[in-house]
């Protein structure tokens, strides 16, 4: 028995639904499900991946004594995946054995066994370049022949792409250079380096931001000055950002490339990103909420050469970004692998991740600037003239908003009905929607159904807004909604779950049902007895 059958649901309404399952036996059983109906990939990655956190839970459990009776085929799965000794392995293998006997069990302690049986007699695997495996193949990234495919090159500094806006370092730029500096602080302590952070700037009329850059935190600031810089452009701006890190004649640059690069994911950001990293023959991991580095233990024989071995690599910035629409979030590696690097190690970030740090206007640093003819080609788009963009719904004014999240699921229509009855029970105010409402693919009535659109979406990539007041129903609080409304003055709360991340930004948290709370909000509203209400129902 399963109290959520994974066929019934869609993807967006499943995260939140497995999050709440305790038990490993009914995920197990959900992954059945799963598999003999759609078998859709990303649902069994967040099966899969629940069973994974619940079995780590359980990390204490001591393999050598452990009944394996009370063990599923996939706790086991998870434990044999440490174990390192062969007589605990054979132990358990006895054990099962006697016991349920199960043959997926058997089999992934013996698969356990032969790896590190394997393991004593590991041998490098040969290499053989891709063009000489596969001949038969015609495609022209088999040929390599836009593809460096530098091997044990020599790499230093996190270089940080600065946006710029209207001729101003934008907020995310400035976050980004504090978090920089930070990590490369930890990193000099730690590896006994001298490495920099190296803030790039590409514009026209810039020169004046590197003293800022430096301030919040850069030890150099390239920058490339040129009128037709004003504005963002592909081309030009992809071929300057790789020049300065791979083919300019600084003198300081003795390296092949940056270690590190980190941009802003904000639209200009994410091209330039992509544009980059394929350029200089790295991956990217975008939109990242956090940054660390730390070294990491890879047993993929892709990466370490030799099956069954895992190999420490240092020096690796973890990225984590949220996939599934924000409901798992996965650590990106970019690892090198023998006869390939993949420098720099890339991403770009969300803005508003990062604190934006104070500005230090007595730190000194270097300012460069970087020199290349830029031919005409690369201009071939003439920029004219250009204007704001207007109409859909503008947010930014109000003073109040109104916002409804994936909570409303149980009764879209009527958690809508509720949500518009409240904004208009105020003189000034209007709807928002976080982005889990616009992806679930609800059904709605007809009269509610034109409010659910993109234009009415908050956070990072929909609006940013500051109202008097803003209240969140239903509303988790991923750092990709936060980002569009915690400036604002008031927030109030409405959530089931005391322990929903909103709770850490609210001024007020209501624990309890929205169909219930909203609709005393807005008659406590109409009754001038909101003030009254409030203090009542918060526990902030
Ligand atoms: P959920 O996270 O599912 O939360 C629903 C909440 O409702 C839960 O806390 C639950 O406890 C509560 N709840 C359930 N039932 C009730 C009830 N009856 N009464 C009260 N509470 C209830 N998201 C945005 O909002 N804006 C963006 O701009 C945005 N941009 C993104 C960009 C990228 C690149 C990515 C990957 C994601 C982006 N997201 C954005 C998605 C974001 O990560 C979250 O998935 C999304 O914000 C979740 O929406 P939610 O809080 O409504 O849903």
């Amino acid at each position: 028995m399963v109290s959520v059958d994974p066929t019934e649901h869609e993807i967006a309404e499943l995260g939140p639904k497995i999050k709440d399952v305790e038990d490993l036996d009914e995920l197990e059983a959900m992954l059945e499900l799963e598999g003999d109906g759609e078998n859709r990939d990303p649902v069994k990655t967040l099966i899969e991946s629940r069973i994974e956190t619940l079995s780590a839970d359980d990390e204490d459990v001591d393999p050598s004594e452990v009944d394996l009776t009370e063990q599923t085929v996939a706790d086991i799965a998870n434990m044999v995946r440490d174990i390192e000794d062969v007589d605990v392995l054979e132990g358990m293998l006895e054990r099962e054995r006697e016991g349920k006997e199960r043959k997926s069990a058997i089999s992934q302690i013996e698969n356990r066994l032969d790896a590190l049986t394997e393991d004593e007699e590991a041998t490098e695997v040969e290499y053989v370049p891709p063009e000489e495996k596969h001949p038969d193949l015609d495609h022209p990234t088999a040929e390599k022949r836009w593809v460096e495919g530098t091997a044990g090159g020599d790499y230093r500094d996190m270089w940080v792409y600065c946006e710029t806006q209207q001729g101003e370092l934008i907020d995310v730029s400035k976050e980004m250079l504090g978090k920089a500096r930070e990590l490369m602080d930890g990193y000099n302590d730690e590896y006994d380096e001298d490495e920099a952070v190296v803030a790039v700037v590409i514009g026209h009329e810039i020169e004046a931001l590197a003293e800022e850059a430096i301030a919040y935190g850069a030890d150099r600031v390239v920058y490339h000055d040129d009128e037709r810089l004003e504005r963002f452009r592909h081309t030009p701006y992809t071929e300057i950002f790789c020049h300065m890190c791979r083919d300019s004649d600084f003198e300081w640059r003795e390296y092949h490339e940056p270690r590190y690069t980190v941009f802003p994911a904000t639209n200009n950001g994410r091209d330039l990103s992509a544009l980059v990293q394929a350029e200089l023959d790295s991956g990217l991991a975008s939109d990242c909420s956090d940054l660390y580095i730390e070294s990491a233990s890879i047993s993929n024989p892709a990466k370490t050469g030799t099956p069954g071995e895992n190999k420490e690599f240092g020096r690796i910035l973890h990225m984590k970004r949220p996939d599934f629409s924000g409901f798992e979030y996965s650590t990106i590696l970019c690892v090198d692998k023998p006869h390939r690097d993949f420098h720099p190690q890339g991403a770009s970030v969300i803005p508003g991740t990062f604190d934006l740090p104070a500005p230090d206007t007595e730190r000194e640093g270097e300012t460069v600037e970087h020199e290349l003819e830029l031919p005409d080609e690369w201009f071939q788009i003439e920029v004219t003239d250009y204007d704001q963009l207007e109409g859909g719904v503008d947010l930014t004014g109000n003073e109040v908003i109104v916002a409804l999240g994936r909570g409303i699921g149980e009764e879209p229509t009527d958690g809508m009905e509720i949500g518009l009855e409240l904004v208009d029970a105020f003189e000034e105010a209007d709807l928002g929607l976080s982005r889990g409402v616009i992806t679930a693919s609800y059904e709605f009535d007809g009269h509610v159904e034109d409010y659910v659109a993109e234009e009415r979406q908050i956070g990072e990539s929909g609006q940013v807004v500051q109202p008097d007041l803003y209240i969140a129903a239903g509303i988790s609080g991923a750092v990709q909604h936060k980002v569009g409304m915690d400036e604002s003055d008031t927030i109030i709360a409405i959530n089931t779950d005391t322990d929903a991340d909103i709770r850490n930004f609210s001024d007020y948290f209501i624990e309890g049902d929205l169909f219930e709370v909203l609709p005393r909000l807005t008659e406590a509203l109409e009754e001038g007895e909101l003030a009254g209400v409030l203090a009542e129902a918060s526990d902030d």
